[in-house]
This record gives structure tokens, sequence and C-alpha cells, in this order.
């Protein structure tokens, strides 16, 4: 039988990078003698356009059905007003909600064809790999909410179990790597933090003897990250602050449309996507970056499919393609030429068939 893939390109630049996303898996399919099957779904603003909603029933019943979902990205100023009853990001928050896609996995490794996109010296990037587990179901996105004309409020709620298990899952990850994990909070300030810590402390402490435990306040991260990346190992907290921490990561990498991730439940089913949004300054232009987005088939492949070997030649074939000079323009300095979102896909492509 066919493995169900369902594919939501959603909003923006989506589409775009999801083609060749597809386009991969296809060559993944033809050259391993897999099935895969792909049903295309409505999510975000292009399903309010079509249908009103933004989680259509028909994308909730495919995604509860597929054996992974792959998903571009979702919003843009066309839905942005903020009196809307409906908005874009209300579909994509249902859908994690829905399939209980508790750890949002966010590998942040350095690689030295990238290393002068970005703004940090090369000294620090060398040997930086990182895994941000970010908590992703609970926390301020998903707590009780109010506004009036003069005030508002977010309430940041967590339960024992969201933390327990998403502290296990990172600890776990932690145990086949370096042995090292990083927990990251606002513990002198938030209450939440402090349980978050507490918890944190009584896992690690009972269940991993065998990892390293370091704590650090969400502040004085976002300077670590910068100052000596290399370090950190597994990262695990809440959910704002590792949607924040990320996109900060990602500058290590280069570009936030470098950074992939997969988003996993109890029974590890998962939902893979980019980290950043739809881009809707170059939406339409054939320039976006497609790395994250194929970067996020390989965590597919290797999370959802348990495809390892298929996996790792995926990302074998970006950074060989990086390596062999293709850049589109976030990669590129100002004046220097840059290839299309197309013209990247297809090098990679071209470099996982070769290595066949
Ligand atoms: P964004 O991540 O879309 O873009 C930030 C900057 O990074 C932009 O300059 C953009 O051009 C650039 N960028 C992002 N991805 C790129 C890629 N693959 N290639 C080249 N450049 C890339 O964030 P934003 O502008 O703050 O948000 C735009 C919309 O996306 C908003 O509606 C927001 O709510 C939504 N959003 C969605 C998600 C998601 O779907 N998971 C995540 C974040 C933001």
């Amino acid at each position: 039988m066919a493995t169900l893939i369902a594919v939501l390109a959603g909003d923006g630049i989506g589409p775009e990078i999801m083609r060749e996303a597809v386009r991969a898996l296809e060559a993944v399919a033809e050259l391993g003698g897999h099935k895969f099957a792909f049903t295309e779904a409505l999510i975000g603003g292009a399903a309010i356009d079509a249908t009103g909603d933004s989680l259509p029933d028909d994308t909730a019943r495919l995604c509860a059905d597929a054996d992974a979902v792959l998903l571009g990205a979702v919003g843009g100023p066309k839905w942005s007003d903020p009196n809307a009853s409906i908005r874009p990001e209300q579909g994509l928050l249902s859908l994690r909600s829905a399939m209980g896609v508790y750890a949002n996995l966010r590998p942040v490794k350095t690689h030295p064809a990238l290393y002068a996109s970005s703004p940090l010296k090369p000294g620090l990037l060398q040997g930086v790999d990182i895994l941000v587990v970010r908590e992703l179901t609970g926390g301020i996105y998903f707590g009780e909410r109010q506004r009036d004309e003069n005030s508002a409020m977010d309430v940041c709620r967590y339960e024992r179990s969201e933390i327990e298990r998403v502290v296990r899952m990172a600890a776990e990850f932690a145990r086949q790597r370096r042995g090292k994990i990083t927990s990251v909070d606002k513990a002198n300030v938030l209450d939440t933090s402090r349980l978050w810590r507490s918890i944190t402390e009584e896992i690690i402490g009972q269940e991993f003897n065998d990892v390293a435990l370091e704590h650090l306040l969400v502040d004085a991260a976002t300077m670590h990250l910068l100052s000596r990346p290399a370090d950190f190992d597994v990262i695990v907290t809440e959910n704002m602050f590792g949607d924040i921490l990320t996109d900060e990561a990602s500058m290590l990498c280069g570009s936030l449309g470098m950074l992939p991730s997969a988003s996993l439940n109890q029974a590890r089913r998962g939902l893979f996507e980019p980290i950043h949004g739809s881009a809707p300054d170059i939406a339409g232009r054939g320039i976006a970056n497609p790395c994250g987005m194929i970067l996020s088939a390989a965590l597919l492949l290797r999370y959802g499919l348990g495809l390892q070997e298929e996996s790792d030649r995926l990302e074998r074939a970006v950074f060989d393609a990086l390596q062999a000079g293709y850049r589109t323009a976030d990669l590129t300095p100002v004046g220097q030429r840059s290839v299309s979102t197309a013209d990247m896909g297809e090098a990679i492509l071209k470099r996982f068939k070769d290595a066949a």
C-alpha cells in the first residue's frame, strides 16, 4: 500500500517551495522503490478564501488519515486585519493541536559553505549542531485571551504532563547525541517557568542520569546562542521562547530560509514544515529559498517514515548544491548573482539522483 503524504502548501511562498520538496520526495520514491501518494489540501489564507475556514474539515480528516503531513507556510497581509474573526494562523495552531504534535524539533546545524552568509564570525560557527525541542501545544499561544479597547491579556499556562512529555522526548534525543540538555526558561519571574524548571530537574534526575542538565534564563540564552553556539547540544524550552530563539538561531545557518522542523506526537507521527513564515515580501517572484522546505521533507523521511538513509542522502544533496555555489537571493550579498527557487530545487535534485 502507498504511504499517504498530506501536502498543505498554504500561502505566500508556500506553493513555490512545496513544489521543490514534492519533486525531491518523488525522486526518493522512484529511486528507492517506495510508493508515496501525495494528496493536496487547503490550509490558512487560501482555505479561508475558498471555504471561510482556516482548517477545513476535509483537510483535518486528510491529516488524521495521512502517514505524514508536509506543510509550507500560512498567513499574509490579505488576512491580517486585527479585527478579523478568522486568521490563517488559527488553522495551523488547530492542526498542531488536533494532531497532538507537542514536540517541535528544530535542528540548527552550520555548514562551511554558508559561513559567509552568517553575520557571525566563522570561528564561532564551526561545529554548531543544536537540536532545539520546542513545546508546541501549550503555553501562551494556546491560553485564554481577551481584549477590549484599552486592555488585553494572554494567559500562559502549563500542565505537569505537558512539561514531562516534552522534556522526556528532548532527553531521549540528548541521549542519542552528545548527552547534554539545556533547559531555557524565565524562572526568576514566571511561575510557569518555575514549574518547568522543577519538573525538568525531576525528570532528568530520576530518569536520565546519563544526561547533563544546564538551565538558562531566556534573556541570557539569546546571548549565549550567539557567543558560544557550538556548546549547545539539545535545547528544550516552552512554546514562545522556542519560537523566538530558533528564528535567532537560523542566522547561524545564514538565513531563516534554511531551517526545517519536525513536530511529533506520542505515536511519533508528524507534521513537517520549515520554521519560516509565508514571506509575503518575496512571494510570487520565484526567488524563495526552498532548502528549509526540502530539509523538512528529509525530516519527514527520517522521523515520519523511518527512512534514515534516504533522509541522510537528501540532506547531503542540499549541502552539496550549496557547496557547488548555488545560492538563492537570501544567501547572496547584494549585487551578486543568485539562482531561482526552481533552479535551486533542480540543483539539489540532480545531486540527489547522481549520488544514487
Ligand atoms: P517570515 O518568516 O515569513 O519572513 C521573514 C523574513 O524572512 C522576510 O524578509 C522573508 O522574505 C524572509 N524569508 C522567510 N522565508 C524565506 C525563504 N524560504 N527564502 C527567502 N527568504 C525568506 O515572517 P513574517 O514576515 O514575520 O511573517 C509573514 C507571514 O507569515 C505572517 O502572516 C505570519 O503570521 C506568517 N507566519 C507563518 C508561519 C508558519 O506558517 N509556520 C510562521 C511564521 C510566520
